[in-house]
């Protein structure tokens, strides 16, 4: 366990250059993806699900074609297994995903009349929803502020804040809990913004010279200035 009471007053001090840093960087930088302009419930949550471990690029290449055949979750409901994999081949694992996205939509119509429930409890209740688009729902189609935790959140912090110590994710999640803006628009640029900055800036091999974190980063600090 990291967190003494001074480790903390200094994480809890970064978390909020983190945020503000985040914030100035992500109108400069932000991404466009077609997902980005809806906050269409149905529309997020089934992108966060195509999203779940695969490339942007790749499910930028059938979103269009996904919305149009199944624009709303009674569509997908009643679709064929086999009707949603055929467009979903290009992500791979599409039998599992289409078995997936056909569950939840039916899971939606039987328990919440085809609606997307706006609640942690309930999203989390749906077959194949976990923690990340339980919450992702909630800020991007629910107007609902929570920070998200993944694989990008973690190296962020990880790096930024506590380098060279290994945190839980328990200790992770409660800086972004401090990070993470509190109004719901600025909540969404801040997650987007980590996960944009996750994939062109602390990227698996960081581009420290390039960050405007670099002044406060543990990480840099540790390895690069020494
Ligand atoms: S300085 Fe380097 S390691 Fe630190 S946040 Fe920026 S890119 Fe990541």
């Amino acid at each position: 366990m990291y967190m003494n009471t001074s480790n903390w007053k200094l994480a809890q001090e970064k978390s909020k250059i983190l945020r503000s840093e985040i914030l100035k960087w992500v109108y400069k930088h932000m991404r466009d993806f077609p997902w980005r302009r809806t906050n269409d419930p149905y529309v997020v949550l089934v992108t966060e699900k195509l999203l779940q471990q695969t490339d942007y690029g790749h499910v930028k290449k059938v979103w269009y074609k996904f919305f149009e055949k199944f624009p709303t979750v009674n569509a997908l409901a009643q679709a064929k297994e086999e009707e949603i994999a055929e467009i979903l081949r290009p992500l791979g694992l599409w039998r599992q995903r289409a078995k997936q996205l056909n569950a939840i939509a039916g899971t939606l119509v039987a328990k919440f009349g085809g609606q997307i429930p706006c609640s942690y409890k309930e999203l989390l209740s749906l077959p194949g929803v976990g923690d990340y688009i339980a919450r992702a729902t909630l800020v991007f189609a629910c107007e609902i502020p929570t920070y998200l935790i993944d694989v990008n959140t973690k190296k962020i912090v990880q790096r930024f804040i506590f380098y060279p110590t290994q945190v839980t994710e328990k200790e992770v999640a409660k800086v972004l809990e401090i990070a993470t803006p509190k109004s719901p628009r600025e909540c969404k640029l801040f997650n987007w913004g980590m996960i944009d900055f996750s994939a062109l800036v602390c990227t698996k091999k960081p581009k420290c010279d390039i960050c405007p974190l670099r002044e406060n980063c543990a990480y840099y600090s540790y390895t690069i200035i020494g």
